[in-house]
């Protein structure tokens, strides 16, 4: 049984820079993740394409000018592209590519859809997204497929009073060589204990037990990083139970569902620009769910295609082969079936059924902006919720997970005097 100032449970964004934090204040600490890697969300796999690093997970460093990480990857020479807001170059409808003005026409009814969405909250009404958007205009499937991707929930789940909280400057920088390696470069003098699932938190005693897979630990205060979906699973047990306001807060600002599957080509596209952003759709077949993709992925033989909301969780569910055909589909509209002869390798994300994460980034449900408030509210006995559901203004990144560790890791100092 080892004491420490403060347990931190989960070394994604939040948990390392709340390690950071702990480590500059020189109190005694431990960060225990239950995976055999730092990062949680923020993962670039080196591995897949040989050569070729892959987000698994964040990618983009959103509202770059005003992001930590930008900073970090400036200090340390790291590389990424000054791009603007995620808008299409290229609109592809059942494979046909649109002209220019359709393409402008169907971004700027995805543009109004969020103008209202927005609206609506920015006047402080807590009403679901959906409610306040022309549906029935011819856009509407790819507008609702944006909103779902960056909500992670679809639009009738989503609270626009939450939505309108986001601090957005239309800065999406990508990092060339992997925001999760940035991620776990920033964090890299953290010691973290990996392979360390937490079980049990008993604050009935003071200190704090801790109770994980390699034995019990105790610690005057808890930071805990885990996905809204994670402590709403009951896979951690709490002794006495959380207040039902915590409970609460988490089910209703669960972890959404948004994937990826990717694509190694035998080289880049011909005629397609270094990161071209596309949008395929089918406006006749509207069972068929819209999917956008990044094509010569910094200028690599690489496409990657997101995926979201229903049509994400049911094809994660029903496994890799169908996530990677239901991408290759589309891309034979685009490219032509000869696009098939030419894939190396294919791989798709798991976030969903990922048991240390369930799901891809939090929403606050319609009547529920409250939540993000209720989850930042010390837990008495000292246990602190951290992780990017808890921030106010930068929910659902990277940037705001670093920013909630950081404030965990004062509170708990200020706790402890
Ligand atoms: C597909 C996808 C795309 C995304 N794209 C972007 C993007 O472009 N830009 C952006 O800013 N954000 C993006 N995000 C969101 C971003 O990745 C997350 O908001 C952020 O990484 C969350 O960090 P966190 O520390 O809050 O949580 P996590 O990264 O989930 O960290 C929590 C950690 O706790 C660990 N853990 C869970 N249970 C236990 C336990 N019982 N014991 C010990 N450890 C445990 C987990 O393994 C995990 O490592 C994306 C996410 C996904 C899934």
């Amino acid at each position: 049984m080892s004491d420490y100032d403060v347990i931190v449970i989960g070394a994604g964004a939040a948990g390392l820079a709340a390690g950071e934090a702990l480590a500059q204040a020189g109190v005694s600490f431990a960060v225990l993740e239950a995976k055999d890697r730092v990062g949680g969300r923020a993962w670039t796999d080196e591995r897949i394409f040989p050569g070729i690093p892959f987000d698994r997970g964040c990618h983009w460093m959103h509202s770059a000018s005003h992001n930590p990480f930008r900073e970090i990857a400036d200090r340390l020479g790291v590389d990424y592209r000054r791009l603007g807001t995620r808008r299409s170059s290229g609109l592809y409808l059942a494979g046909e590519k649109a002209d220019a003005a359709t393409t402008r026409t169907a971004w700027d009814a995805v543009e109004a859809a969020f103008a209202a969405a927005d609206g609506a909250g920015e006047a402080g009404r807590d009403v679901d997204a959906q409610s306040v958007c022309d549906t029935a205009g011819p856009w509407w499937p790819l507008a609702r497929h944006w909103m779902t991707l960056l909500s992670a929930l679809p639009p009738e789940e989503i609270s626009t009073l939450d939505l309108a909280a986001y601090a957005d400057t239309g800065e999406n920088w990508p990092v060339v060589s992997g925001y999760g390696a940035l991620i776990a470069s920033a964090g890299a003098q953290v010691p973290v204990h990996l392979g360390v699932e937490v079980r049990a938190i008993d604050r009935s005693t003071s200190p704090i037990r801790v109770e994980t897979s390699r034995g019990t630990l105790r610690a005057r205060s808890v930071i805990l990083t885990v996905s809204t979906n994670v402590l709403a699973s009951g896979a951690i047990r709490f002794v006495p139970a959380l207040p039902d306001a915590v409970t609460d807060a988490a089910a209703n600002c669960p972890t959404g569902v948004a994937e990826k599957v990717a694509f190694l080509l035998d080289a880049p596209i011909p005629d397609f620009a270094d990161t071209s952003y596309i949008d395929t759709l089918d406006l006749d077949d509207r069972t068929r769910a819209p999917i956008n993709f990044v094509v010569n992925h910094f200028a690599q033989p690489v496409i990657v295609g997101q995926l979201c909301g229903e049509t994400a969780r049911k094809l994660e569910a029903d496994g890799e082969p169908a996530m990677v055909d239901f991408g290759l589909a589309a891309l034979k509209d685009v490219f032509g079936s000869a696009i098939a002869t030419r894939i190396r390798r294919a791989t798709a994300t798991h976030w969903t059924s990922d048991p240390h994460i369930r799901g891809a980034y939090s929403c606050a449900r319609p009547g529920h902006a409250g939540a993000r408030a209720t989850l930042r509210v010390p837990i008495d006995g000292g246990v602190f919720l951290a992780g990017e559901a808890v921030s106010e203004h930068a929910f659902s990144t990277a940037h705001g997970a670093r920013r909630s560790g950081i404030d965990a890791a004062r509170a708990a100092l200020a706790q402890s005097g």
